[in-house]
């Protein structure tokens, strides 16, 4: 076969394993997941409504401009209808953006220790990868800016970063964004967006009417607990999202996904309460931390990173086999941390218990 050859460097994805293989190895009756950033709490009992009676309409093609979903997006957001595209997940809009953008002979510039997917598009690509190191779990944006030159195409941001929870802050973000040439596109991931809580946040959108070469993702995945489902958008300056959407494949919104998204947005209040019981369960989190003379990264995200100064693997294992499946930081670039996705408050107190064990 005629491969694009660095497609034959990658691994095909290794699946984790699952809840009822755990349960069984172990002699578990329960296990609870705080691995992937999900919402404990579920989604709005609205969303959940919306898809129930669905399955006489499962025979139809969904609305490949999901114009409905489109509305209340850009009613919710006060943007145009214009500016947005919608992907199967966030993960799908980066796959589009690399497929636009990316190829041999251009370069693309990320930090190491974020969010894996930038790095996997751009391989296949064929782009050549300059990743930067974080500092203390925030983007090094001097260093960034310092490796963009004529044939880079893209910038890749996490704000709030993933692995590490760390934003980038407001005077941080407008200083990278005015010196970055016109012609390199800015992709800014907010997947977390709604659970940020610093003050000194920046706001997005008015950094999208700003910049015309910036693209920010966020997802129906995290706060509004729609992973299952995968809708995520991307804002844009319509001239952006005119030369993506061809790069979009046509019905990439199931129909499902669309009517759950709909009403998901529209139940802020449930984003709120979902915002407040996250933040005191980060404080849960950082007693724990501090109790037990743990180093973390401050988060804004669904999530804390902690450093146990031993093997991320061992902690992994150790809770899988007591029933809490989290990451392990070997794979994430922080081999001696974990990261515990934040909980409810009951398992949030039962993570922090089988760690105390385990110290
Ligand atoms: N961006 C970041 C930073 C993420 O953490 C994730 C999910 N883990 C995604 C994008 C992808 O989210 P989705 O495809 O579910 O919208």
């Amino acid at each position: 076969m005629k491969w694009k050859k660095p497609l034959l460097s990658l691994k095909p994805y290794q699946p984790g394993r699952t809840i009822d293989e755990v349960k069984k190895q172990f002699g578990l009756e329960k296990i609870v997941k705080l691995a992937s950033n999900e919402n404990p709490f579920g989604c709005s009992p609205k969303a959940a409504a919306a898809i129930r009676d669905y399955s006489p309409l499962l025979s139809l093609y969904p609305d490949g401009y999901a114009t409905k979903l489109r509305e209340a997006v850009s009613e919710h957001l006060k943007v145009r209808p214009e500016q947005l595209i919608f992907g199967d997940g966030s993960d799908e809009l980066i796959q589009i953006i690399s497929r636009a953008l990316l190829h041999s002979g251009t370069n693309t510039v990320m930090a190491s220790g974020t969010f894996s997917q930038y790095k996997h598009n751009a391989v296949i690509e064929g782009s050549e990868i300059r990743e930067i190191p974080l500092m203390n779990g925030a983007h090094d944006l001097p260093s960034m800016l310092n490796a963009i030159d004529e044939k880079t195409s893209v910038v890749w941001l996490c704000s709030p970063n993933n692995p590490t929870g760390v934003y980038i802050k407001r005077e941080d973000i407008y200083a990278f964004l005015s010196k970055v040439p016109k012609d390199v596109l800015i992709v800014l991931d907010e997947a977390y967006y709604e659970y940020v809580h610093a003050e000194d946040y920046y706001d997005a959108l008015s950094l999208v009417e700003e910049y015309q070469n910036l693209i920010v993702l966020r997802t129906f995945s995290k706060v509004y607990g729609l992973a299952s489902l995968r809708v995520g958008y991307g804002i844009a300056n319509e001239d952006i999202i005119k030369v993506l959407d061809p790069a979009r494949p046509p019905f990439n919104v199931n129909a499902l996904a669309q009517a759950a998204a709909i009403e998901a947005i529209q139940d802020q209040a449930f984003v709120d309460e979902c915002r407040a019981a996250n933040q005191e369960g980060l404080k849960q989190f950082y007693q724990f931390c501090e109790d037990q003379q743990l180093k973390y990264f401050p988060s804004q995200g669904n999530f804390v990173l902690i450093d146990f100064e031993c093997d991320g693997n061992e902690v992994f294992q150790f809770l899988m086999e007591r029933g809490y499946i989290i990451r392990s930081g070997v794979p994430l670039g922080f081999p001696t941390f974990v990261r515990v996705t934040v909980g409810s408050t009951e398992q949030n107190e039962g993570v922090i218990s089988k760690m105390k064990e385990f110290l």
